[in-house]
């Protein structure tokens, strides 16, 4: 394409078209008020279903559910999943025809929210079966396909996997070595090997393997395919009941039937799958953190020492007040996310991989703390804590590993850039990204835009003094994107302490905004049955926030990161630390 037709569907594009994600074009100094303003809101109907489905998987497994029993069997339990199942559990955003409960995304985390309250390991286990196990074939089936596999799936006669990580190829999993052979007949004959898969040894997985040709492929396997090796279930810190296993493909034959989507999508369908799955991972962050609340509440409220409640002490005052203010940011910001996809926001790959990058770093350092405030009855394994720490430890790790996923989070949020600053043009950060494997795919789709002002002008008077700073963080932002673009040219793949900064500037904006939105819509519709409470707390998040991207953004300035390059070098040519005193 010649420059200047370049340069006119750019401009045609900018024009005609509304913009196709929030986050990303906060890298461009642009904040699309209207996405975010109001604030998303579920309808009454929905809102009752959610209440009836979480009261519901309470009830049950308040009675039948015994988390510490699980982990010394070393699976959930077939009777629990065949009741969850009965009560519309394991379907809930597949459409009533395939027997599910249709719920949209934010009334599918809203649910997920409850199960990670009562517990992670069961929020894992439905998660790997709903989030990414069957989720390929919701997304990218054909109806015969969708008639042959929901039905059993959402009555929980079945249960569903994502097999995608093996040995070589984790983070990186765009380089996965799985073979697929195209057969004459339509079929592909599957050889490679799988590992860390949840669900593994049931009934429906989701996989993905590479033709000679490095096409990705999908494929749907079927327990018992002859080929299909279950192997050892792998013993692990957390998460002892979610069935975790190695898989052989030996020479396994896959019929057309079961062929997800063309040859070639395959890669696109686990990098879409996993998008989803992240934000269910952050909204289970936040009931696993209310859980977590209210243990450390009941317990500094409860336990004296130098004759007073642990709860009055300033240092113990501290440590609720940073979660109950951050938790009340996250909320805002996952919800926001959850409700953009519902209003068909074609590119939310950003805002999923900030909510759970934000909502997994919390919920590690919440469990920390609390861990902290129990004291040594936490260390104690006849209380909930051990358990929560051991099983959540993983989620920062799986479903793109945190640091890998702020890395993508900036160089998604700095390609809109490139594409706009002509000059740059030679800049191609779809290649160095494809490195981050699994992530790449988004980062070559070009953002579309409409020209917008770069302020919140529409929340209550009462929260402007929050909503203007926001603005001056997302151009400074800009500015500092755009520093570091002409800097670093093509090189800007590998300044990834400099990525950080930025991916945690961005996510601190959209987290802003987001509060900001939804406190506004409590004071303007009076929606709280305390109001000025929520008013306090978004206050106290937006100006915590606010300091945390001026810190982000001054540090790309001012690091000491040609410091941390040289110990780091040292401590690798000499095996780690070597000084002695
Ligand atoms: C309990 C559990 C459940 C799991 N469930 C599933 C499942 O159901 N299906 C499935 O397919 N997989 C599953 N996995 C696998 C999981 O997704 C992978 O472990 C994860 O993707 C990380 O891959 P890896 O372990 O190979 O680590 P690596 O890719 O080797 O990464 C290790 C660390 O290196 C750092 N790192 C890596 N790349 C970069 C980079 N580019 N820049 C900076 N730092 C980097 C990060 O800190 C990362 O945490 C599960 C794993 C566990 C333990």
């Amino acid at each position: 394409m010649n420059e200047k037709v370049q340069e006119r569907t750019r401009a045609e594009e900018a024009e005609t078209s509304r913009a196709s994600s929030f986050a990303k074009p906060l890298f461009l100094g642009e904040i699309h008020e209207d996405l975010i303003i109001p604030y998303p809101r579920l309808d009454k109907a929905e809102r009752e279903k959610v209440q009836q489905l979480s009261d519901a998987a309470r009830e049950f497994t308040d009675a039948h559910y015994d988390p510490r029993q699980a982990e010394e069997n070393g699976w959930i339990g077939d009777d629990v999943i065949a009741g969850l199942g009965e009560r519309g559990l394991l379907g809930l955003y597949i459409p009533p025809q395939y027997g599910g409960q249709g719920l949209s995304q934010t009334g599918y985390s809203l649910v997920f929210e409850e199960l990670g309250c009562i517990d992670p390991t069961l929020s894992v286990v439905l998660g790997v079966h709903q989030s990414i196990g069957m989720k390929g074939i919701y997304l990218f089936g054909t109806e015969e396909q969708k008639e042959r596999f929901l039905p059993d799936l959402v009555a929980g006669r079945k249960l569903a996997a994502f097999a995608l990580t093996e040995p070589q190829a984790g983070s990186d999993a765009y380089h996965i070595r799985s073979r697929a052979v195209l057969q004459q007949d339509g079929s592909y004959r599957l050889f490679g090997e799988k590992r860390y898969i949840g669900n593994g040894s049931k009934d429906v997985l989701t996989t993905f393997a590479r033709t000679d040709e490095g096409a990705h492929v999908a494929l749907i396997l079927e327990k018992g395919m002859e080929g299909l090796e279950v192997g050892r279930s792998y013993p692990t810190m957390g998460l002892k009941a979610n069935d975790l296993r190695h898989l052989t493909f030996n020479d396994i034959r896959v019929p057309p039937e079961n062929v997800l989507g063309q040859e070639g999508d395959g890669f696109h369908i686990a990098v879409e799958v996993l998008n989803n799955g992240r934000l269910s991972l952050g909204a289970g962050s936040i009931g696993s953190v209310k859980k977590l609340l209210r243990l450390a509440v009941d317990h500094t409220l409860t336990r004296e020492q130098f004759g007073r409640p642990l709860a009055e002490f300033g240092l113990v005052e501290d440590k609720i007040g940073w979660a109950v203010s951050y938790l009340y940011g996250l909320q805002s910001m996952a919800y926001l996310a959850t409700g953009l996809v519902d209003a068909g926001m074609p590119d939310y790959s950003l805002e999923s991989a900030m909510v759970k990058v934000a909502g997994t770093d919390f919920l590690w350092h919440a469990a920390n703390r609390v861990f902290q405030l129990a004291g040594g009855s936490a260390y104690i394994t006849d209380q909930p804590y051990e358990k929560i720490l051991r099983d959540i430890r993983i989620f920062p790790i799986f479903e793109g590993a945190n640091d890998v996923l702020r890395v993508f989070i900036a160089l998604s949020g700095l390609k809109p850039l490139v594409d706009e600053l002509s000059d740059l043009q030679e800049i191609d950060l779809s290649q160095p990204i494809h490195s981050l494997g699994v992530l790449a795919d988004y980062v070559s789709g070009r953002l579309r835009r409409e020209v917008r002002p770069d302020r919140l002008s529409r929340v209550h008077p009462d929260l402007q003094p929050l909503a203007d700073p926001i603005s001056d963080q997302v151009q400074r932002l800009r500015a500092a994107s755009e520093r570091l673009l002409r800097q670093h040219g093509k090189g800007i793949q590998d300044e990834q302490r400099q990525l950080k900064r930025l991916a945690h500037a961005a996510m601190d904006i959209f987290a802003q905004a987001a509060t900001v939105s939804r406190a506004s819509d409590v004071l303007t519709r009076g929606l709280s049955t305390a109001p000025f409470e929520e008013q306090y707390i978004a206050e106290t998040f937006c100006t915590r926030a606010a300091r945390r991207v001026e810190r982000c953004l001054d540090q790309i300035a001012e690091n000491d990161d040609e410091r941390m390059h040289r110990i780091a070098r040292a401590a690798y040519a000499h095996r780690g630390y070597r000084h002695t005193i």
